[in-house]
């Protein structure tokens, strides 16, 4: 079911329960009402009465009462004795029990089919006497009547029209989200920049576009970054398989000297082979890329690590600073990826600084592992220093060295299912520093 037609049963079903609630209160207290007045005004009668059968008061005579004291709707007066044949008369002529009820109570209430009456013990010289008398609240009825007419009738209208208003504003609220989920559909790979509108960014409509619209900032972004990897990755592949294809062909194009095809040949395993790294590690980035927790975590000692790491560097070329650790400085962590990411970073720090030493730190903050990696090498770009992460990009000072631009990638994510972090400083000509900060285990 729609949320529209959803909407619109609700608020039908809450329209008739409303209106018939309040139907039925008007109804109940109407009749509440005038039964009230009607027995009041009963009570009078009954007073009147007793004053005239009973005191004998000359004052009011029958005429006069008739005359100026309008009697109600068929009313009936009734004075009988309380000795044994009046209690006969009294069961008989109104229910059994009243006489009973009498005797009892001062007075009575009580209704006869659709008529009301009162019934009051009075004591005078001749005895004890009950004044009754009864009628019917013409008025009442026929309002109470009319109203059983008019409130069903009225009531429909009601609902009928609450319903009305309420699908056309429930109409009206929805028509934008219908137009958003109609551009919604039109939105695809190819046209991402598509955006939804965003009318009143308070109301949850517009939460909703604006949620939307930033979710495909994300898409869109993660589409292009995705484009320019394969176009990178297309150039870089292309780059040696050009140089191997051109040296076959230039080789082949006619008779050479045995030390010609071995010279051929060197170029050509050279390219494969750069070619064999590259895929190795786009293979080894996008299996990182796919983890999203670490690999076998284990306890491992950070010193232990880095002392391995720099077994594997020209020592010459490493000034080291290492703060001893109090206990065994460990982390939760894996060994072969933290080991890569680490050299990743060493190896590009003696890349991009020629001959000039580097220096490699080692801190306990509190809660954390401070390592940072120095040099005094060519540095970043100011406008690179964001894109150096992405999969094979190379800043323009670093075209003319070695690389692929695969090792940062892979040093930030698996620094990243370290819960540690990865950043950069760096000034042209200057030199560069690279810190990675771990968290305790
Ligand atoms: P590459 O194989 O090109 O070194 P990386 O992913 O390791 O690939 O690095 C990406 C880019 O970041 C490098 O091409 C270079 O432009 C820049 N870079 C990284 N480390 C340094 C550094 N220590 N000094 C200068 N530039 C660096």
């Amino acid at each position: 079911m729609k949320i529209r037609d959803r909407l619109t049963l609700m608020l039908s079903v809450t329209a008739l329960l409303a209106v018939s609630m309040l139907g039925l209160a008007i109804y109940l207290s109407t009749a509440q009402f005038h039964k009230k007045e009607f027995f009041k005004r009963l009570g009078e009668r009954v007073q009147l009465t007793e004053l005239i059968f009973l005191e004998k008061n000359e004052v009011i005579s029958e005429a006069v009462r008739d005359r100026f004291l309008q009697r109600l709707d068929l009313e009936e007066e009734y004075a009988i004795t309380l000795k044994r044949s009046g209690l006969d008369s009294l069961n008989r002529l109104f229910y059994q029990g009243l006489a009973n009820e009498l005797l009892k109570q001062d007075s009575v209430l009580f209704w006869q089919g659709q008529r009301q009456g009162m019934a009051k013990r009075y004591s005078v010289e001749s005895g004890d006497y009950a004044v009754i008398v009864t009628a019917l609240d013409v008025f009442g009825l026929t309002k109470l009547n009319f109203l059983k007419k008019i409130l069903p009738t009225g009531g429909l209208l009601c609902i009928g029209l609450l319903v009305a208003v309420g699908w056309f504003s429930i109409n009206r609220a929805l028509m934008p989200l219908e137009r958003k989920i109609e551009k919604a559909r039109r939105i695809s790979a190819s046209e991402l920049g598509l955006r939804l509108n965003v009318f009143n960014p308070r109301d949850e409509l517009g939460q909703l576009a604006m949620t939307f619209n930033s979710m495909l900032d994300r898409l869109q972004a993660a589409f292009e970054s995705q484009k320019q990897f394969v176009s990178n990755a297309s150039h870089e592949m292309r780059n040696p398989l050009t140089a191997i294809i051109g040296e076959a062909e230039l080789v082949l194009s006619k008779e050479r000297s045995k030390q010609e095809y071995q010279e051929a040949m060197e170029i050509i395993l050279q390219e494969a082979k750069r070619m064999n790294t590259l895929t190795q590690q786009l293979l080894e980035l996008a299996k990182a890329e796919s983890l999203s927790t670490l690999p076998d975590p284990e306890k491992i000692s950070i010193e232990v690590c880095l002392v391995e790491l720099i077994e594997k560097f020209p020592p010459q070329r490493l000034r080291l600073n290492f703060q001893p650790c109090e206990d065994d400085c460990d982390i939760i962590g894996n060994q072969y990826l933290l080991h890569t990411a680490l050299a990743n970073l060493l190896e590009n720090a003696l890349k991009y600084s020629g001959s000039e030493p580097v220096s490699l730190h080692f801190a306990v903050e509190p809660q954390r592992y401070r390592i940072t990696i120095e040099d005094r090498g060519i540095g970043i770009p100011p406008g690179e220093m964001d894109k150096i992460f992405q999969p094979l990009y190379r800043a323009r000072n670093a075209r003319g060295l070695k690389g692929h631009g695969i090792g940062l990638a892979l040093s930030k994510k698996i620094i990243e299912l370290h819960n540690g972090s990865l950043f950069f400083e760096s000034n042209v000509g200057q030199g560069t520093t690279a810190t990675v900060l771990l968290p305790f285990c």
